[in-house]
């Protein structure tokens, strides 16, 4: 594993928990109140332990998330924003370490609750990506009705769209749009 897997990951894991309490509309739909089983997914995407989910306590770090990661372009408007919440869920790197398992770097302050725990990795995961070139290649959805944020993963920076699903949705409409 590369130093920077761990935090890759998270930050998967920080935009998809944005998408979730932050885009109103999901690949075509009005977003749906998000439940356990929604953060469950999200955290799956970063770790293997099992969580007890606090849903309410993601809201509001997840909603900035989302606002911070929408500003961009203007990485220094999302910067304001990640650095409240890096200060707000008191963000502290500390090695830890799963008996039989590598150090590895978390960044849940001593005390506090989980959902703070993992905001303050998913504000780190964030900041790391506002700070380095990589931030150009975050992205909304250009279909409609669909407001979510994806990183851009291809090589010539030219992903559209947040899923095949909406790719191929907006084919048809314009497909259709020609033939009407
Ligand atoms: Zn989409």
């Amino acid at each position: 594993m590369e130093p920077t897997d761990h935090l890759k990951a998270s930050l998967t894991a920080a935009i998809a928990l944005a998408n979730v309490f932050g885009a109103p509309t999901r690949q075509g739909r009005p977003a749906i109140a998000p439940d356990d089983e929604a953060i469950r997914a999200v955290l799956r995407l970063t770790t293997n332990r099992t969580i007890p989910i606090e849903l309410h306590e993601y809201e509001t770090g997840a909603r900035q998330l989302y606002d911070a990661l929408s500003l961009l372009p203007d990485v220094d408007a999302a910067v304001e924003l990640i650095n409240d919440l890096l200060r707000r869920t008191q963000a502290a790197p500390q090695l830890m370490r799963e008996p039989g398992a590598l150090w590895h770097l978390h960044f849940a302050a001593p005390g506090v609750s989980a959902a703070t725990g993992w905001l303050a990795e998913f504000a780190t995961a964030v900041a790391m990506l506002l700070g380095s070139h990589e931030a150009e290649r975050l992205r909304r959805c250009a279909a409609e009705r669909c407001d979510e944020l994806f990183l851009d993963s291809t090589k010539n920076h030219t992903q559209r769209f947040c899923s095949t699903a909406c790719q191929n949705r907006t084919k048809v409409a314009a497909h259709r749009a020609r033939s009407a």
